[in-house]
């Protein structure tokens, strides 16, 4: 398209480039600053027991209050993070916020956090782990870890060995966004992950009708039966994504239809009002939705 329009035309096209350069330049000179300006803030999503209603789990999502653009979702900015390397303070401030937050939460209640190929490359990100654990005296069978399979795509090798560090610390790895790239099955078996979490595009693909959707999520939930592993369909909005989830065999549920992310204010309207089961059993949570 540069080219179309002769010299004129090149010149803007450069410009814009240039333009676009200095934004992201700019950019990055902001997020580095986002930690003590106390611009990062979490959300929460709740991952609901599709067969009780009850919240497992909530999911810790990034977001970026800044002076300039407003509130920012990860979309805009974690890879400029990832290739800053700035994800890996940001990490750090998610790991430590998340972990002193669930604390103050109802026992049993989980809390997932999203963390990037680059995180585990770096060998401090098991005392990041044990650090965030010991400050908040959270117990670390409640603390997710979520990761996708492109985490792999660099030093498979590392990234495996230090999902096992964080395993041999008690803590969950589930595998995120499955069924949105490219996978192995023999990748699945090589660590011992608590679940999978369904892209959103299968359960949308599945809802339309597509024989192929819905050929992968019924391999993906009988593979997570035979290894124990729990199913989260994501990304379910509707009544009808929720019956084609549920009857597909997926044992949670995390979407619009259960809840959208929300601010921690709301996150503790919820546990106001909480029903307290006796005596919850290992995969059961305690806050009705
Ligand atoms: P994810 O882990 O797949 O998280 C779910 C995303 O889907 C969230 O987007 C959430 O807002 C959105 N979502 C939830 N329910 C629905 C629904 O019913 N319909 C639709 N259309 N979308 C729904 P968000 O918060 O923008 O996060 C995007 C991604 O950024 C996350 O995807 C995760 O991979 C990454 N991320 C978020 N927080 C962190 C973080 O602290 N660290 C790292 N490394 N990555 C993060
Ligand atoms: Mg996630
Ligand atoms: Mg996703």
């Amino acid at each position: 398209r540069a080219k179309q329009g002769g010299r004129g035309r090149h010149c803007a096209f450069d410009e814009g480039l240039h333009v676009e350069t200095r934004a992201r330049r700019e950019m990055e000179v902001a997020l580095r600053q986002a930690i003590e300006n106390g611009e990062l803030e979490l959300a929460f999503q709740p991952e609901v027991n599709a067969g009780n209603d009850r919240i497992i789990c909530l999911e810790a999502l990034l977001r970026w209050n800044t002076r300039e653009h407003g509130q920012l979702s990860p979309g805009r900015f974690l890879s400029l993070a990832e290739e800053s390397r700035l994800i890996l303070p940001i990490g750090e401030w998610v790991l430590e916020e998340a972990c002193r937050l669930a604390a103050q939460w109802p026992a049993n209640l989980r809390v997932a956090v999203n963390i990037s190929g680059r995180q585990l490359l770096d060998p401090h990100f098991i005392d990041h782990v044990v650090k965030a654990l010991s400050v908040s005296t959270l117990a670390p069978q409640r603390l997710v870890l979520e990761v996708r399979e492109s985490a792999f795509q660099r030093d498979a090798g590392s990234v495996r060995a230090m999902l096992e560090r964080v395993v041999a610390l008690g803590c969950t790895v589930t595998l995120d966004d499955f069924g949105s790239g490219p996978s192995a099955l023999t990748h699945l078996c090589e660590l011992r992950y608590a679940g999978l979490k369904l892209d959103r595009g299968l359960i949308k693909g599945a809802a339309a009708g597509n024989p192929e959707s819905v050929a992968m999520i019924r391999a993906a939930v009988a593979l997570a039966d035979n290894l124990e592993m729990t199913v989260t369909a994501k990304g379910v909005e509707s009544e009808t994504d929720l019956d084609v989830a549920t009857g597909l065999g997926c044992g949670r549920i995390q979407g619009s239809c259960y809840g959208s992310p929300m601010r921690l204010s709301e996150v503790e309207q919820l546990f106001g009002r909480t029903e307290v089961l006796p005596q919850p059993g290992p995969d059961e949570a305690i806050v009705a939705v």
